[in-house]
This record gives structure tokens, sequence and C-alpha cells, in this order.
């Protein structure tokens, strides 16, 4: 007879693939181990009245694989974690584990496979690595001997980013963000909410366009975005970002009460403060945290709001060549923060992260974090004092969000426990820091809610099991009652030792035993051999091969005794564990200030210990336009250079002489290197980090702009010259006075004249433009086309500098000193040459440099052959051949001149140019 599916079209459509052919074949078997041979009458909605039922496993299952969605649902049997249908078929090859199935024999078996439950942690991993969701379903109720099936519940989705544990994914010193964003309502605005759901960190900000919100949700570079369902340019920018970007509408009405709620919360006294599209998406992401962690609310800290502006911006890409949090390899080797991360815990490595991607713009708070580490500096010893006690704080921020989500056990209690011990010497080593308005506010924001440390380590034992119902969780000598029962079952245990040998002297069986087994619990084991010699009182339990197991009434009441006892101690531990995390529970809010408080100390000590290995200095902020560093050096490559071996060079830029500075000399000359240090040290000043100079006086800056190298977006399918004219159109758009702009080539990417004319305009642009009346953006411009170091004539503003680089026979030394005046020539062919460019190759490059030098050209074929457009076009741009100056440089015959000559002839052609200007 064929079983129609159930009434419920909505049920039929959420049956898996498999299950619904099954069940109109009216083939089922039983299949749940727990609950094996029990049919009942609960069968899924609209079910009723059909003759073959689904098991009562299969239908628990499908209901709350309903609930799971997309994701892969873990089902607990027993000791395992099943997965069944298209999960199973989908997650074993990743899982690398056997697909088989639960009914084989079946012509339409059930596909399954099944991962042990306490292994769970590296399999969620794997198949959130292949971009996957995972749903647990627990056991809810202990299984009991009694017919029925066991309560079971889905407990958690884990995505990516709301993994509590390392072995899930979760990296120690990232953060792991999910952001949602919703549209503002003028249209334009974008709304972003972003949680740190292994912490409890809140913010949201309001991005006043499209293009801000891509730059933001670029910074926070969240593992998971939600966005709107039908706003597809909302949508693009998510999927853009990670592949954990989802559609999501409304909060579901099954959590809409429990959002609501929490919402208001947070926004209590303080809505006005937030925009509707903040607030909006503040209610989305507690969605998600309802739907995903299933409350989960506990460990939230109150949203910080803050505005793009509030922080020193850098785009994407500025932040990626400018390698601030990332590397060349996309790891943090390489990067600033890899320099600078001296933290002892991973939570300070976390905010100091976090220090470099949102740089101040707030001259006091800057100030505040300089004083902290100068006096830190002052002080070796506190600085010592302090590690020591955040070695055993370890990672206290996401330790305490673990008892908010309801993951922690009896071992997360001890480590929090020890963590505020170590935490108690804080308040008054920071205490002394009288210099420091920010380490003595510390002393009082890292104390410890009084008395919880001390009570954690008085009640939990030594030894602790992973999960509170495995009992030993309490100390002995901590609670009477605990201690009483704990010596009922030890007098039992006697009790059964004395049984044991009583009963052996008395049936004569020297090698009679009481042992324990899980089910049967304990039994007298009697050898095969030794059967005669049983007394008529043993009642025969179980018969092995070789053995057989009795039980006497004396036994059956010991036991009873035991359990009883043990039961009972397991209860009281239970209770009294609860009762610490309650305890813990109250302390929530404190514990997080405290954490975050502790996580800025851990950074403090860490840049002071930096700077003074380093020999960092502390910079000068200010209100003005100047920028003058001296003795600069770039972090990272000083970092890596062999000790000592790094140049340090000066800048110097303002508004009124030297604002545009074109840097010119050969590749390999040090420029590139020179530009980063400049922004480098820029960016660390307004992070409130001392900077790697020998001094250092910064005008307040409220972006960076970088224009660096060259790389083809292949993922935006974009060339190569489209990519850097899309970077140069953002930053020619976007001046501010208050910008400092790096340029590392521009033009590259197309023909010589085609460059150098974009480059020039370019150039020009930024010398002239005035975003304010009188204010202009500081550039430093990197350029291979020396054609534009004639800029500096007709431009009042535009400085000439290069790197010094010193010939030596046919070879160039590298001298990587910056000094004022354009360079002399381009070195690329000694270049070539030390980069073991063939000899022959080299030879001709020489041959037709000479021919282009004396103005002979290359000839018709050759330029063609460069795919050069007309000579002229060059010349009618810079005006060359008018120019007696240019003409006196072409003459110079470089090759053979002495040092000395050059430097003469250098200094009469100064002065032939000085003379022209005046
Ligand atoms: P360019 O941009 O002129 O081609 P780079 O800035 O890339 O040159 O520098 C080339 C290499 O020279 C760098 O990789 C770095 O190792 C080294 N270098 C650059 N500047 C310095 C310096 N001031 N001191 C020591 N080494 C430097």
């Amino acid at each position: 007879m064929v079983e129609k599916p159930g009434g419920s079209e909505n049920y039929a459509r959420n049956v898996p693939r498999g299950l619904r052919k099954r069940q109109l074949q009216g083939k089922q078997k039983q299949v749940d181990s727990v609950g094996a041979g029990v049919q009942t009458n609960k069968s899924p909605k609209g079910r009723s009245g059909a003759k073959k039922k689904l098991t009562p496993m299969l239908a628990q299952y499908l209901s709350i694989k309903q609930q799971a969605g997309d994701a892969i649902l873990f089902f607990r049997l027993g000791d395992f974690y099943e997965l069944f249908f298209e999960d199973a078929e989908r997650a074993a090859p990743i899982l690398e584990v056997t697909l088989t199935s639960r009914n084989k024999g079946d012509p339409d078996p059930i596909p399954m496979c099944g991962v042990p439950y306490h292994a769970v942690d590296g399999y969620i991993s794997k198949l959130l690595a292949a971009d996957l969701n995972v749903a647990i379903c627990d056991q809810v109720s202990e299984p009991t001997a009694a017919p029925g099936l066991v309560e079971r519940d889905l407990v958690r989705i884990i995505t990516p980013a709301t993994v509590m544990e390392e072995g899930e994914g979760l990296r120690q010193t990232r953060q792991n963000h999910l952001t949602a964003m919703v549209r503002h309502e003028d249209g334009i605005g974008v709304g972003l909410a972003t949680v740190e759901i292994s912490t409890g960190e809140l913010r949201v900000c309001l991005a006043p366009s499209l293009a801000a919100g891509r730059e933001e949700l670029g910074r926070i570079s969240p593992r998971e975005v939600l966005f709107p369902p039908d706003d597809e340019e909302l949508g693009e920018l998510a999927r853009g970002m990670t592949p954990a970007a989802s559609p999501r509408g409304v909060p579901d009405a099954r959590w809409a009460l429990q959002v609501d709620e929490e919402l208001e919360k947070h926004l209590a006294g303080r809505a006005e403060e937030f925009s509707s599209a903040e607030q909006e998406a503040l209610r989305r992401a507690l969605a998600y945290i309802a739907e995903t962690l299933r409350g989960g609310f506990a460990h939230l800290r109150a949203p910080v709001r803050y505005a793009m502006s509030d922080h020193l911006l850098l785009d994407e890409r500025s932040r990626r060549n400018l390698a601030v949090v990332e590397g060349g390899s996309g790891t943090a080797h390489g990067s600033l923060w890899w320099v600078l991360d001296e933290t002892t815990t991973s939570m300070g490595s976390r905010h100091l992260r976090d220090w470099l991607l949102y740089p101040l713009q707030d001259l006091l708070r800057i100030g505040e974090r300089l004083d902290a580490i100068e006096c830190l500096i002052e002080s070796p010893g506190l600085r010592r004092e302090l590690v020591g006690p955040l070695k055993m704080i370890g990672d206290f921020e996401r330790l305490v969000a673990r008892f908010g989500v309801g993951r922690a056990g009896p071992r997360e209690a001890a480590r929090l426990g020890r963590a505020l011990e170590a935490a108690a010497a804080l308040p008054g080593l920071l205490g002394e820091a009288g210099d420091s308005l920010l380490l003595v506010g510390l002393a009082e924001r890292t104390k410890s809610p009084p008395g919880l440390g001390e009570q954690l380590a008085g009640m939990l034992a030594d030894e602790l099991p992973v999960h509170a119902s495995d009992g030993g969780v309490i100390r002995s000598g901590a609670d009477a009652e605990v201690d009483r029962l704990r010596g009922l079952g030890r007098d039992a245990e006697q009790l059964l030792a004395e049984l044991e040998s009583r009963e052996r002297a008395a049936t004569g069986i020297a090698s009679l035993k009481i042992r324990h087994h899980r089910v049967l619990g304990y039994f007298f084991d009697v050898t095969k051999p030794n059967l005669a010699l049983v007394p008529q009182h043993f009642v025969r339990r179980q018969s092995l091969v070789s053995s057989e197991r009795f039980s006497t009434p004396e036994l059956q009441e010991l036991e009873q005794k035991l359990s009883t006892a043990d039961a009972r101690c397991r209860e009281r531990e239970g209770q009294i564990f609860s009762e610490l995390l309650e305890a813990i529970g109250q302390q929530e809010p404190l514990l997080a200030a405290q954490s975050a408080a502790l996580a800025v100390v851990d950074v403090l000590v860490a840049l002071a210990e930096v700077a003074h290995q380093r020999n960092y200095v502390r910079p000068e902020l200010h209100r003005g336009t100047s920028l003058d560093v001296r003795e600069g050096r770039h972090p990272v490559v000083e970092r890596t250079s062999a000790a000592g071996s790094f140049v340090s060079n000066d800048v110097r830029l303002d508004e009124a002489e030297r604002q545009l500075m074109i840097i010119t000399g050969p590749n390999m000359a040090g420029k590139s290197t020179y530009l980063r240090q400049v922004a480098l040290i820029t960016l660390m000043a307004h992070a409130g980090s001392f900077v790697s100079a020998a001094s250092a006086s910064i005008a307040l800056t409220d972006r960076i702009w970088t224009r660096v190298g060259a790389g083809d977006d292949l993922v935006a399918g974009d060339s190569t010259f489209m990519v850097e004219m899309k970077e140069t159109a953002a930053i020619l758009s976007n001046l501010t006075s208050r910008t400092l702009v790096i340029l590392d080539e521009i033009g590259r990417g197309t023909s010589t004249y085609d460059g150098i004319a974009i480059a020039w305009a370019v150039a020009e642009f930024l010398h002239d433009f005035e975003p304010a009346p009188g204010a202009r953006a500081k550039t430093l411009f990197a350029t291979h086309f020396h054609e534009l170091v004639a800029l500096a004539d007709s431009h009042p503003r535009v400085v000439n500098a290069s790197v010094t680089v010193r010939e030596w026979k046919d070879d160039v030394l590298f001298l990587r000193k910056v000094v004022d005046g354009p360079a002399s020539r381009s070195y690329g062919i000694a270049v070539a040459r030390l980069a073991g460019v063939p000899d022959s190759v080299v030879a001709r490059a020489r041959e037709l440099l000479r021919s282009l030098e004396s103005g002979d050209g290359l000839g018709d074929t050759n330029m063609r052959a460069l795919g050069g457009s007309a000579p002229t076009a060059q010349i009618e741009l810079f005006n060359a051949a008018k120019d007696p100056l240019r003409k006196s440089v072409a003459a110079i015959e470089v090759d053979t001149m002495t040092p000395l000559e050059a430097m003469n002839r250098l200094h009469a052609l100064v002065a032939e140019a000085r003379r022209d200007e005046s």
C-alpha cells in the first residue's frame, strides 16, 4: 500500500528529497537506537492517520532539520553525531568519513555518516572551512531505560562568525566579526552593526554613502555579512567581501520579541544617539545571534557608536599597500601590526590590530596613549611587573564571553578564577603610574568584581572534568553536604570491599571479585571452573564464555546506597556550580569592562616595549599643516634588515613651500620604502604609538591615500591601467587639506607619452587644488618619469628630491639617502645589469640610450618596436628644445666624468638654473 505524505504541503516541501521518495514507497524501518522499537502517536505535521509512520526518531530529525535551514545538521545519537540524507552525502567527502546507510539491505537506504561527539570541533571546522554552516542537535534529556524517545533540540547553529572555539576555526589573534547592513532612510547612507560574538563587542556606524559603506566594510573585514534580500547593491557589496554573505529579512517571528527586548535594553536612554539605519542593523545582528546561538545575549556589551570621520581613514588598497595589518603573504607577518605586536595576550594582540585599523583624530586621546607609553618606557620595572599577571590572565575577553553564551564548564570557571586572582595585582601597579591619566584610569577599570576570584578558587577542585555533570567539581572541604555524600559513597565502597572478602572466604572461590558494568551495575564475577562453588543466595545475571555474573541482595542494597550517594552528590555539585555560574553571570558587565581595560594595558605595555627596543620617539601631533620627520625609518624594513643597516631619512612637507615632493631616482633606490615610511609613521602617530624616527612633528591627518605599484584587479575585471586610474580618480575627488597623498608611479601602465602627460596633469592638480581656501593636501610623488622634475620650475610649492645613488664603473651603489634636488639620470641599465640581464642586451641598451641622449632617437623601426608615438609630443609637452638648460644637461658625458667633475658640473648647472629663475 502506498503511503501518502502528510497533508501539509509545507511539511512535504521540507522533507529531504530521499525521504520523500521513501515515504511514497511506504518503506521505513526503526532507526533510532535509543527509541528503537517504539511507535509513538506523535507524527510530523499533518501526518495523522497514515498507516505507516515515520519512526519517531526520523520524525524528530525532520522537524529539527526544518529549523536548521541550510546548515548541515549534526544529530546526537549516543556517543555520535549522525548526519542523514543529503547532509550526509554533502558532508562525508569533506569530513573524510565513510558514507554508509542506516538501514542496509533496504532497497532505498538512508545515507548517513557520523563523527564521535568528543571530536566534533575538528569536523565542524572542516565544514565551516568549506563555507557550510553546521547545526548542532543535542540530547536534552538523559536516556532512560523507559521506552520513549530521548528529547533532542537544536542548541546552536555554527556559522563562520558564531564560532566560539579555536577548534572550530576561531583565530586567536583575529577578530571574528559579523556585520549586518541596511540602507539608511535617505537611500544613500548605509547602517552597519558589527558584533564580535566571541567577545560580545558591539559597534554601529552610519556610512554616509555606499562607497563609504564599502570602505568601512573593508576595514571591518567581517567573516560574515547580512544584507536585506531586496537590496541588490548591498548584496553585491556583501558578496564581494566574503563568501558568507546572506540575505536576511526582518527578524524571524520566533525571535522578534526577544530581539526587541534586547534592543530596547541596549538603546535605553540613548535611542536618539542612533540613526534608524543603525538601530535596524543592530536589530538584525541581534536576531542572527538569537537564531544561531539560541539566545546568547548575556555577554553583549553596550553598543559603541562611531563615525567614520572619528578615525584616520585608509581605503582598503592603501591599507594593503602599506601592509598595516597584513604583510605580503596574507598573514600578519611583514606588517606594521607584526612589528608592534609585543603583546602578551591574544586579546591584546587583537586590540592592537584594532588601534591600527582605527587610528584616532582626537589629539587628547592620542596624547593620553602617548603619555601612558612614555610612562611605561620610563619604568622598565613596571613593564615587567605587568607582563607577569598578563600572562596568567590570557584571553580574558573570550573567556568571559563564553559564560555569556552558556559555553563554559568547570575548567573555564577555574581559569576565570585564576585570571581574576592574577588581575588583582594590576590596579595597585597601575595606580602608581601618576604621570599618566590613562594608566591611572585603567587602575580603576581593571579591578576585579570583589570576591569572585576567591569564591571560584575556594569552591572548585584542582583537577576538573570538562562537564559539570561528570562530578568531582567541588573542592573537598568547600561544602559540607558534598563532603557528607562523598563520605557515604566512600563508606559504601569500603563495605563493597568487605563484602567481597567475606564472600570470597565463605565460598572458597579465591578469584571471586566484585566488578562493575555500565548497564549491569555491580556483580560477582565467577570463572567457569569455580561455578560449582557458587552458593544458593547468588542470583545469576549473565553468562559469558569464560565466566558468569551473579548478584546478591546485599550487593544490590549496597549498590543502591552507592548510586544514591553518587547521584545526590552530583546533584549537589551541579547546584553549587550553577550558583557559581549565576555569580559570574551577575558580574558579566563588570567583567566585560575589565577585559577591555586589561587588553588596553597589554597594548600599552607592548607599544612601550617596542618603542624601547627599537628607539622609537614620541611624535608631536598638531593642528598645523606641516610634517617634519627627522631620521625616519620604515618600521618593517628596518625590522627585517640587518641591525643598523637601514638608512634613515628626513621628510619635510608643508602647505606653503613644500607641498608636493617629486622623488626621482632609479629603480631599487628606495623610493617606495621612503614613501611608505612617511605614511606609516603618520599612521603610527595617530594610533597613539611612538614612531620610528629621531623626531617627528606631524599635522593631524584625516586620510592617507596611497597609489602604489600596479596589479590587475581580475575580480573586478579591471586591467592594471584601469585600476591605476580608478585609484587616481578616487584620490583626486576626495582631497581635503588634511590629506596625505602618497603616489608611487602614475601612468606607468600606458604608453610613455600618455603616462607622462597624465602624471604631469595629476601633479599639477594636486599642487593647485584648494579643498579649502588656502589649504592643500600634502603629496609625496615618486616617479621614474624624469621629465616631471621640471614641474618645480613653474609650480612654487613643488620640490624635487631624489634618492642618492653612486655610480662605480658600470655598477650602481644605492646610498638610500633622500636629498633635495632631482636625480641626475636613470640608472635603469645598470640595475638591469645587476639583476643579471645578459651582457649583450645590456650593451645594446647602452647603445640605444646613447643614441637617444644625443637626440638621434631610435630610428623609425626601433620606435615602432617600442610602441612609442612621435617624439615631438614629448618635446611639445616640456618645451625641451627651447630650454638651454636641458641642452647643457644633455651634453654631459656622465660615463667619462670623475665624481669630482660631476659635482662641479652639477654646481654649475644649479647656478645656471637659478640664474634663469631670477
Ligand atoms: P624603489 O621604489 O626606488 O624601486 P624600494 O623602496 O622598493 O625602491 O627599495 C628597494 C629595496 O631597497 C627595498 O626592498 C629595501 O630592502 C631596500 N631599502 C630601501 N630603502 C632603504 C633604506 N632607507 N635603508 C636600507 N635599505 C633600504
